[in-house]
């Protein structure tokens, strides 16, 4: 035997011998150590002489319990392979290579760190996991900050790893050696160091929230970083269609997601169906829901979009230019008023878009909707007025008027001769959908449904017979107009999914925001009054959008009206553009003259309206956004 292989072979003995004690000592030993003697059982290195007994090697000292930095101990249960780190410090050590923790010596044993969650633990230690080759898992506590300099070096087992939410700073090396195939990062602004092994290439790393950085950074170091979704949104809240197809369109935070494949839903398949592509196909009349869910493994559900399938189909041209529109009275809708037009016009383009001026036919009037042919003949639905701002329909009685107070909802039935019973019958079979639609959209009782001639019998509308004097030729009423709405709100409500899905959503003030008695900024001509300050990140309860730039809103018991541009609401509806006229205009800080003038904009610079003030001293000033801020000008300088 030559020296050098004598040499080797005792190595390989001692190894075999110190290896096999450590284990002996472990299956009987079921008794805390206390000693504070240091040993190390890797005493590899050092060449045994032959003339050692290899029966009797040296007994080698483990701590099983003993201390881990201030007010913090460990405990290692050796029937299950535990390391317990419990105790009320908040700062483990910091160990190094040439100061290991003292569970170093039978690192190999253990399969799971245990960080007792009553802890006030904010840091994995310097090396405090190293070489610990067989740890399949750790669980700590969510008051962790920080992962130190080679925290998990040579963890050959570890499964997954979730970097929770507090944990803000991870130190170089920490995963040096590791094979961990996965790594989830709660925490959006993490800052993780890619460089050298603080995380390995090989590892997948499963980014939640929204850090753009990480991302980029990431990829630039060629790790596999894979951003989950962190909610889904579809575009629309609602759709009312008509025996055709529509079709969802889902958005993603973040927009740059991985993985943005979803599933669809259908919570009725026998009133919509929705396709692998978000291509809802419409069955029969009904109320259902779609959503989608996300595939990427972050168990993301988007908000339910409901589908209304009617036998009208609404369409939408907002009548911006007529009077009425730009008065901006607000309403919170309290019924219907079913009007007819009077004259043989039963085309809509008699009324839309010709009715989109300051005074149609020189008159201050305007309805929400109007129901008549298209260019085709077919029936149709145009809404011209945001349904939540009040019409001028009806006129008024003695005892005041539905345009106002209280608010009702109101639409124009384009009348031809009215001698024609197959239009006569569409228009009443249209003009009820439209009504149960209004019903259910606003949970107003198909008892408040009334024509003009019948709010002018209730005292709330002018000396007029529409729409009764044309059902009357085909011997109906008004009773059967409210009892033929009345079946079809059953025919939609009975089904169960449109009790579900119906919980208001929370939004949050992007800035310091308030809550508007008005849907109009006017704390000058005070006909809009703030109801209650929202602090920057508060959240209000989201009942609708107004369809203006402004939302209704609930926050404790008070309701109003806030902007949605300085919410959260990613679909909002947005301000009103207007231009600046040949003239140019300055912008103000306050509607109070020359001294408030900050800047002169020229000849059509686009700035977008959201609000005319129409009454008080500061009357002839619009409240206006311009490049995100918010400035007065004076109204006749837009058009
Ligand atoms: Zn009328």
């Amino acid at each position: 035997m030559n020296n050098s292989f004598s040499k080797l072979l005792s190595i390989v003995i001692a190894t075999v011998i110190v290896l096999s004690t450590f284990t002996t000592a472990f299956a009987v030993d079921n008794e805390e150590e206390v000693s504070t003697t240091e040993t190390t059982v890797t005493t590899t290195t050092e060449p045994v002489t032959e003339s050692s007994d290899p029966t009797e090697p040296t007994k080698p000292t483990i701590n099983y319990s003993g201390v881990a930095g201030e007010n913090l101990r460990y405990y290692f249960n050796r029937n299950n392979g535990t390391l317990h780190i419990s105790g009320i410090g908040t700062t483990m050590k910091n160990y190094s290579k040439k100061d290991l923790p003292p569970w170093h010596s039978f690192a190999s044993n253990v399969k799971a760190v245990y960080v007792n969650k009553a802890t006030n633990l904010t840091n994995i230690g310097s090396y405090m996991c190293a070489d610990m080759i067989n740890l399949q898992n750790i669980y700590y506590s969510k008051k962790l900050k920080s992962i130190g300099k080679c925290a998990f070096l040579n963890t050959k087992k570890l499964t997954a790893l979730t970097l929770n939410q507090n944990i803000s700073r991870i130190n170089v090396d920490a995963f040096k050696g590791s094979k961990t195939p996965l790594i989830k990062v709660m925490n959006p602004s993490l800052s993780i160091n890619f460089g050298g092994y603080t995380i390995p290439k090989t590892t997948k790393i499963q980014c939640y929230g929204t850090n753009t950085p990480i991302y980029k950074y990431a990829r630039v170091n060629g790790n596999n970083v894979i951003l989950m979704i962190s909610s889904i949104t579809l575009n629309t809240k609602e759709v009312v269609c008509k025996e055709k197809t529509t079709t969802v369109k889902a958005n993603f935070n973040p927009s740059i997601a991985t993985n943005k494949k979803v599933q669809w839903f259908t919570t009725n398949k026998n009133i919509a169906t929705v396709d692998s592509k978000g291509k809802v196909k419409v069955k029969k009349k009904g109320t259902c829901y779609v959503y989608c869910k996300s595939t990427d493994g972050s168990n993301k559900t988007s908000n339910k979009m409901k589908i209304i399938v009617t036998s009208f189909q609404l369409y939408q041209y907002i009548f911006t230019n007529n009077n009425c529109y730009k008065e901006r009275t607000a309403i919170d809708p309290k019924g219907i008023v079913v009007h007819s037009t009077g004259e043989n016009a039963p085309y809509l383009r008699t009324y839309v878009p010709a009715w989109n001026v300051p005074k149609p036919g020189g008159r201050e009037v305007c309805v929400h909707a109007f129901l008549g042919k298209n260019s085709k003949g077919k029936l149709e639905v145009w809404q011209v007025l945001p349904f939540e701002m009040a019409c001028w329909g009806v006129g008024g009685g003695p005892k005041g008027s539905y345009n106002y107070n209280p608010g009702y909802i109101q639409f124009e039935c384009c009348e031809d001769s009215k001698y024609n019973r197959t239009y006569f019958n569409q228009v009443y079979d249209e003009a009820t959908d439209f009504c149960a639609y209004l019903c259910l959209r606003y949970s107003l009782p198909y008892t408040k449904v009334t024509s003009h001639a019948g709010a002018c019998a209730e005292g709330y509308g002018s000396a007029h017979g529409d729409i009764d004097h044309w059902l009357k030729i085909y011997g109906k009423n008004m009773n059967d107009f409210r009892n033929t709405v009345k079946k079809k709100i059953y025919k939609i409500d009975k089904n169960p999914d449109l009790k579900s899905g119906t919980k208001h959503k929370k939004i949050k003030a992007k800035s310091d925001m308030y809550v508007w008695s008005k849907d109009i900024v006017d704390e000058y001509g005070n006909s809009s009054k703030k109801l209650q300050k929202i602090s920057k990140g508060r959240e209000v309860t989201f009942l609708r959008d107004n369809f203006n730039g402004w939302s209704y809103v609930q926050i404790s018991n008070k309701k109003g009206y806030v902007q949605n541009n300085l919410t959260n609401l990613a679909y909002g509806s947005k301000y009103v553009k207007k231009k600046v006229n040949y003239k140019g205009t300055y912008l103000y800080t306050k509607p109070c003259g020359n001294k408030y003038k900050v800047k002169f904009l020229s000849y059509n610079t686009r700035v977008q309206l959201v609000s005319t003030i129409n009454k008080g001293k500061k009357k002839g000033y619009s409240y206006v956004c311009y490049k995100n801020k918010y400035y007065y000008v004076k109204t006749n300088t837009l058009y």
